[in-house]
């Protein structure tokens, strides 16, 4: 439902927390957070309320990092549990994955991936991704490039965010048929399903076309097709507005 991620110098716990509590307004039934941080990758989900999920951040810290994804999740396949909650990850837990709408071909991927010995911990659309992109990621060690290979494998209507450990300085999102906007900042870099998410830091942003991959690193991003071609972009000022 709402989607936050972050790279830059400040704490992505508190910007991406910050940017879901901005998106609350349209509702959710659970939360999570997933940070880069000394070499490895924590998360943290919980269902109800982004409070529970605070509560959580405060009783079993994360370690502090600076690029980081979050999720405000509106269930669609799968109860309201905090297994069920975003961000999935894959079973060595390097990738995480967010994800906004239905994954249409997701019981077929499921099977695919449970035959190659994957262990899926949740009834969810999204963890296929997870799995799927540590797998292309494996094979070529660049996950903008497992992101448009996975991508071109998914039915339905997504936004997906993802970040992976082995590159602690990056955050990846793609899009078809749901919403996701890059905010332009000096020094970071925001991304978001709405431009309320991060409009206290920048009002810079770009809006990602159909079947588009972008790329973020602190100094800036790349965008591409779901082929790899390069696509153009085009900033605008977001003026609206957006304290209240
Ligand atoms: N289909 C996904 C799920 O049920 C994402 C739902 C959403 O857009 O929040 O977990």
């Amino acid at each position: 439902c709402g989607i936050v991620g972050y790279v830059g110098t400040q704490s992505a716990q508190d910007v991406v927390v910050a940017g879901l509590k901005r998106l609350e307004y349209r509702g959710y039934d659970s939360a999570g957070v997933a940070i880069l941080a000394d070499g490895g990758m924590a998360a943290a989900k919980k269902a109800g309320k982004l409070l529970n999920l605070e509560k959580e951040l405060k009783d079993r810290p994360l370690p502090a990092g600076n690029t980081g994804i979050g999720h405000t999740r509106w269930a669609t396949h799968g109860g309201p549990t905090d297994a069920n909650a975003h961000p999935h990850l894959d079973n060595a837990g390097r990738v995480a994955v967010v994800h906004n709408g239905i994954i249409e071909n997701f019981a077929a991927l499921r099977e695919e991936l449970a035959g190659r010995g994957h262990d899926l911990a949740s009834e969810t659309d999204t963890e296929v991704v997870a799995h799927l992109l540590a797998e292309a990621y494996s094979s070529g060690g660049d996950l903008a490039e497992a992101m448009r290979q996975v991508c071109r494998r998914l039915e339905g209507a997504f936004t997906l965010v993802a970040v992976h450990a082995d590159e602690p300085d990056a955050v990846v999102g793609a899009r078809r048929n749901s919403p996701l906007v890059v905010g332009v900042g000096e020094g970071e870099v925001f991304l978001a399903s709405d431009v309320a998410a991060f409009i206290a830091h920048t009002r810079s942003a770009i809006e990602l076309g159909q079947d588009q991959v972008v790329e973020l690193r602190r100094d800036g991003f790349t965008v591409t097709g779901f082929d790899g071609l390069p696509a153009d972009v085009r900033e605008y000022h977001v003026d609206w507005d957006a304290s209240a």
